[in-house]
């Protein structure tokens, strides 16, 4: 006769195998967590052992850090880094010099922009975010240049790939600037101007 483990056992093989397994016996362990959680006492319902032990946390990364500081100041653990705030926005947290961050078009002297509608970025961008309209450039050494470029920021995953495509440096992510929240999603899209002076 079957017993009851191999009754139940095509039931967990559905659960325990394929590509989500380990998340599934993740979730399961929570929900058992959660149903067997165990009563609060009295004392703990009051939540003051809570509040104070999280004082207590929080007061000794305050006095670690402020020790850390003084130390620093008399020139003592200089190898052991202290926190600090900065106060963003006012203060911007400084960036790596390798980070990629909102485009912009270069120039020529004469302040057109450097880009001669390749379409090279706009071919190997994988979100699709870049639109080039190219035109016929004034100066015949020059074969094209961009009537407008568009790069919709709300799609942009900063991969860098148009960066590295170009052939005449003519984007680049240098702008070191990375806070480009708008009211709509229309906003987010960049045109030729906004690149080239924002
Ligand atoms: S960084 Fe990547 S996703 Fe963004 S515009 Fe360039 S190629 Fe497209
Ligand atoms: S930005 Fe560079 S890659 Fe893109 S169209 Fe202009 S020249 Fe070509």
């Amino acid at each position: 006769m079957e017993n009851s483990n191999q009754k139940i056992r095509p039931e967990l093989e559905k659960y325990y195998t394929g590509p989500f397994a380990l998340l599934r016996v993740a979730q399961m362990k929570r929900a058992w967590q959660q149903k067997n959680r165990r009563e609060l006492s009295w004392w703990e319902s009051t939540y003051i052992p809570s509040v104070f032990s999280g004082l207590y946390l929080t007061s000794k990364h305050f006095f670690h850090n402020l020790n850390l500081h003084i130390c620093h100041v008399v020139g003592l653990r200089k190898n052991e880094r202290a926190s600090i705030t900065y106060q963003y926005p006012e203060q911007p947290r400084p960036l790596a010099s390798r980070l990629r961050t909102r485009h912009r078009l270069t120039k020529r002297e004469d302040g057109s922009p450097r880009c001669v509608a390749c379409m090279m970025c706009e071919t190997v961008c994988p979100a699709r975010c870049i639109e080039i309209t190219a035109g016929e450039h004034p100066d015949p050494n020059i074969e094209k240049f961009p009537k407008e470029f568009k790069i919709d920021l709300g799609k942009c995953v900063y991969c860098g790939f148009c960066v590295e495509v170009c052939p005449e440096d003519a984007i680049r992510m240098d702008t070191g600037k990375l806070d480009t929240s708008e009211y709509s999603r229309a906003s987010m899209i960049y045109d030729k101007n906004r690149l080239m002076n924002e």
